[in-house]
């Protein structure tokens, strides 16, 4: 293992995503950002998980597959505080009406632009008119199939000229003396704000469970999408794990009854002498837990 230390941003394609039509995500810095290579001669972010786990597990596994397999352990059971040793720092910006979504996740830091102190850009984001969407009949929380083109375009030039004409509004209250705080309230909620955020691993994660989700709003989920393209280059381990094991990912958490519909289920398959397909794993303390679940389904 090398004792080198290099930046890791600088091995990372991208740093900065465009999102809707005038928004973005940056990432601006990360911890840690000097970083050792692993034996495989890569220079990632996952080091800081496995550094901080070995003061719990002890040290002496340094291989890239041991340091896998700790990672993949640590995500599996939810010890999630080594996930905490990685920080991120992004530059964003989004309509207030996905701000708005967004800082409900409370375990961020963040700094927004201000409107008192600022004058506000003429930002404001129109859809394509492809994404002018119908509101679901079966989720009342969204919107799903595309509105017809007329529609669309129709609905399209009214949020244009609304816009044009707050913002024109927004300027000849500001001439008159208005105070900035107050002469903002005549814009709407498409208006473009920015923030710094910086979050770390283990919270990243649970923000991106929720926004990555088909149920959250396609406005927000760009956004989610992009700062998981930005920082998987940087922690892959870590987000291959995340990816096999979040519930909200790929893996399925199961009630108590599911468990005893799945285990009467796979007793008749047993009658029938069917085998017991086979784990793609091989890590042995995740196929020792896979049999583990497996008798707890019956399945032996
Ligand atoms: C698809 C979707 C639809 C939504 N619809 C609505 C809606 O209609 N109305 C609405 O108001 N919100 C809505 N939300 C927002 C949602 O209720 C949460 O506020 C948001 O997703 C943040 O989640 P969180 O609290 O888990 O995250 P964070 O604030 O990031 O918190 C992370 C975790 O830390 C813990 N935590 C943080 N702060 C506290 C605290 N003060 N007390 C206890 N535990 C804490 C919790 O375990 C929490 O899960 C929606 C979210 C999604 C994804």
């Amino acid at each position: 293992v090398s004792t080198e230390l290099i930046d890791v941003l600088t091995n990372c394609p991208r740093l900065n995503i465009s999102c809707l039509d005038k928004g973005f995500v940056r990432l601006m810095d990360v911890m840690p950002r000097l970083v050792p290579a692993n034996a495989d001669g890569k220079y990632t972010a996952d080091c800081a998980i496995v550094q901080a786990a070995r003061v719990s597990y002890g040290h002496g596994t340094k291989t890239v597959n041991e340091d896998r397999g700790l990672i993949r352990y640590l995500m599996r059971h939810q010890h999630s505080t080594p996930m905490e040793m990685v920080e991120w720092k992004f530059h964003c910006k989004m309509p207030i009406f996905v701000a708005r979504q967004w800082i409900r996740h409370r375990t961020a830091n963040v700094n927004e632009v201000s409107g008192r102190y600022s004058v506000l850009n003429d930002e404001f984001y129109l859809p394509d008119v492809d994404n002018i969407r119908q509101q679901s009949k079966t989720n009342r929380q969204g919107g799903d199939e595309k509105i017809t083109n007329t529609d669309a375009e129709g609905f399209l030039q009214y949020i244009d000229s609304l816009c044009s004409n707050a913002y024109k509004k927004y300027t000849e209250a500001l001439s008159v003396g208005i105070a900035r705080e107050q002469a903002r309230m005549i814009l709407p909620v498409s208006l473009y704000t920015e923030w710094y955020w910086k979050i770390d691993l283990h919270n990243l994660f649970h923000f991106l469970a929720l926004r990555c989700d088909s149920h959250a709003q396609y406005e927000i989920r760009v956004f989610a999408e992009a700062m998981l393209e930005l920082i998987t280059p940087i922690v892959p381990v870590a987000v291959e794990a995340w990816n096999d094991y979040h519930p909200m990912r790929g893996a399925v958490k199961l009630t108590r009854l599911e468990v005893e519909v799945l285990r009467d289920f796979f007793k008749k398959l047993d009658w029938y002498g069917l085998e017991k397909p086979d784990l793609n794993s091989d890590n042995k303390r995740e196929r020792a837990e896979w049999e583990e679940k497996a008798k707890l389904l019956g399945w032996m």
